[in-house]
């Protein structure tokens, strides 16, 4: 019989001999989920006999974490834990705190995919050997609830505690619109979460294309009579230089594509879009929110009120508990401006969140 490595040699050097040999098994598959012929509960007695048969491939102790790439991006497969308490999986240690900077993503990715992750723990057998023995025992598959307690419990720099989704636009807005939970396990994701960037109306109510609003200056607008924009707005523009609302008043008119003004007009500030770092965060007593990472100057647009335009009729049918209405019939809106435009309701910052219209020549 022909001896594949030295009876002596430690678990390590067997399991890399055997590697090196072709002699893993499942090798030359990148598996996610269950590892055939292995059954939750299964005990294996070295680390490296995990590595041989395909349920955590990462040979090196310590190494916690195992992944695949996919879409370019490594995704968490197995962890290996650190024994469990009464509360079981809710509230068990996993041994990568030294991991942890550089794994974070990888469990970011894998939360998002939903991928299965094959959960390993580590656990100490008093009555085994002479003075008891650590052995590793298939614990299952879980999906996000691991990658979920992990993020839950270590809040560290770049990968932020309870981020969900780092950009929930998928690069719609110039700035990321991360996604936080650090209340519960309430989530939203890519694909649940419909992010619309342009409003949508219903045919009764489309924007009427009306080129003879456009004003005629040229280079930026500026306070004067022959500027149709700034008539509209009374007569004065009505940002500064800083893109804060100085002009007092309901409705603001900007400048649109039929104007003849240049992109950097100080006319044109709704419409280039959000400029903070604005956040959907989990209250604990409201559902989900909207936060800013920074303080925002009083006067200055935050974002527009973007979504579907309903009538009274179509209201009582849609609402459940994911419907956030806002009604703009009875605030400053009448027929004559919706004809004339259309319009777009913002938030924007004074002493209180307040909404405000803008109107935007089509
Ligand atoms: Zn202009
Ligand atoms: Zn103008």
């Amino acid at each position: 019989m022909r001896r594949l490595f030295p009876i002596s040699s430690s678990p390590f050097e067997t399991a890399k001999t055997l590697k090196d040999r072709g002699k893993f098994l499942n090798d030359r598959k990148e598996i996610i989920g269950k590892v055939p012929g292995v059954e939750v509960g299964d005990v294996f007695q070295y680390w490296n006999e995990l590595n041989i048969i395909g349920l955590h491939r990462e040979m090196k102790y310590e190494k916690y974490i195992d992944h695949v790439i996919r879409d370019r991006k490594r995704i968490a497969t197995s962890v290996v834990c650190n024994g469990l308490d009464d509360d079981g999986l809710e509230h068990y240690e996993v041994y990568i705190s030294t991991e942890i900077r550089e794994n974070a993503e990888l469990l970011v990715n894998s939360f998002n995919v939903k991928n299965d992750i094959r959960v390993i723990i580590k656990c100490f057998l008093k009555n085994s050997g002479r003075c008891g023995m650590d052995v590793y025992c298939y614990y299952g598959l879980y999906k996000e609830e691991v990658a979920w307690n992990v993020l839950m419990k270590y809040g560290i720099d770049g990968i932020r505690k309870g981020l969900i989704v780092e950009d929930i636009s998928r690069q719609r807005e110039a700035v990321p619109i991360c996604v936080i939970n650090t209340v519960d396990k309430e989530r939203l994701t890519v694909e649940s979460f419909v992010y619309k960037t342009k409003m949508i109306y219903p045919n009764w109510c489309k924007p009427i294309p009306v080129p003879h609003l456009g004003c005629d200056c040229e280079g930026k607008c500026g306070d004067s009579a022959k500027c149709l924009c700034a008539v509209r707005n009374g007569g004065k523009i009505p940002y500064n230089k800083n893109n804060v609302i100085v002009a007092s008043g309901g409705v603001i008119h900007e400048c649109g594509p039929y104007c003849k003004c240049s992109a950097d007009c100080p006319n044109r500030v709704s419409q280039k879009g959000i400029k903070f770092n604005l956040e959907i965060s989990r209250t604990e007593r409201k559902g989900w929110g909207v936060r800013s990472r920074a303080t925002i100057p009083a006067g200055s647009f935050i974002c527009e009120y973007i979504g579907e335009v309903i009538e009274d009729d179509e209201v009582d049918k849609r609402v459940d508990n994911d419907e956030y209405l806002f009604s703009i019939g009875d605030y400053h809106m009448d027929d004559s401006v919706l004809k004339e435009a259309y319009a777009v309701l913002c938030w924007m910052a004074t002493r209180m969140l307040r909404r405000r219209t803008v109107i935007v020549v089509p």
